[in-house]
């Protein structure tokens, strides 16, 4: 079992671990998971104990990662009696807790407009220090309003949420069926809801993914190369995402995003793409060779990387 989400003093609201990596990689909010303070999210047990009572992150930070991140108790860490999350602390028969496993905490929705945060002004000197005999961090006083939407905890706006969900269970086909996930006006299971990108002609509007075959690196752009392709009329066509320029320049997770896409054109590990937003289409492009003569590929541009990954996913191999 792991945190589904924590409690963070500076902005006073719970986050998933997903948002904190959401808020660590954007550039437009100063946020850096390893200088504030995480802690439990059932609010009587928060209460219970000081400021010092903390939290620990696992991949909260890495660009790139392949165990499940999440919130983790650290050695100090406390709970109260009959907190529901004081059984993490002895998950295992030595009492220590097992970072590995999979993401337990499918959220139901997948909310297409980012959460937004406001931070506590009382609390945005935290210290980066958490030493056990330092002066506990006034409690945050101000409370802000989240609309009920962007604070329920089975609701998330970060894509990668869903994706892991998807990923680290993927063995467990049974429980990807069960699972609802809504986008839009659209619900389907979690099974449903990914699409290899080979029978992408199925249905429009799904998350679509695949392994990836080629990453061209036009240095201001990129062009993604699926290893399937996809049949129409007993022929194959090539499926192609394109991501422009503007569309990277202007992100707010930039650097994190060219540090993913570089990573893996470098990487001979086996990658694959999420992506939800566009279809790809059957289009007719002209050929370098031979300019006069045209070809069929399957291709979209990628119009908001919130909504696209690149990763590593052993769980996928094979399959
Ligand atoms: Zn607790």
């Amino acid at each position: 079992m792991k945190f589904d989400l924590a409690y963070c003093l500076s902005l006073d609201t719970k986050l998933s671990i997903y948002d904190v990596r959401d808020l660590n990689f954007d550039e437009t909010m100063a946020f850096d998971s390893a200088k504030e303070h995480f802690q439990c999210p059932n609010d009587a047990c928060r209460s219970a104990f000081g400021t010092a009572n903390v939290l620990g992150t696992i991949n909260a930070k890495s660009v790139n990662y392949i165990r499940t991140p999440h919130f983790k108790n650290v050695p100090s860490t406390r709970h109260m009696e009959g907190c529901p999350y004081v059984s993490l602390k002895t998950s295992s028969a030595e009492g220590v807790e097992s970072d590995d496993g999979v993401e337990e905490h499918f959220p139901s929705e997948l909310l297409l407009t980012r959460r937004q945060y406001v931070r506590n002004p009382d609390s945005a000197e935290v210290p980066a220090d958490r030493g056990q005999d330092q002066l506990p961090v006034a409690p945050a006083i101000r409370q802000v309003e989240h609309p009920p939407a962007e604070s329920a905890p089975d609701k998330t706006s970060v894509f990668a949420h869903p994706v892991e969900c998807f990923v680290s269970n993927f063995e467990n086909k049974d429980l990807l069926k069960r699972m609802p996930l809504k986008i839009g006006e659209h619900t389907a299971s979690y099974a449903l809801f990914f699409k290899k990108i080979e029978y992408l002609q199925d249905n429009k509007g799904l998350i679509y993914w695949g392994r990836i075959k080629e990453i061209k690196d036009y240095t201001q752009s990129f062009r993604i190369d699926f290893e399937k392709k996809a049949w129409l009329e007993k022929k194959p066509y090539t499926v192609t995402l394109y991501l422009g320029k503007k569309l990277i320049d202007s992100y707010r997770k930039r650097k994190a995003f060219l540090e993913e896409i570089k990573h893996a054109i470098e990487s001979e590990q086996e990658l694959y793409c999420f992506f939800y937003g566009v279809t790809p289409e059957l289009k007719q492009v002209p050929s370098k060779k031979n300019p006069d003569q045209t070809f069929g590929v399957f291709s979209a541009n990628i119009e908001n990387l919130d909504h696209f990954i690149i990763r590593q996913a052993p769980q996928l191999h094979a399959k």
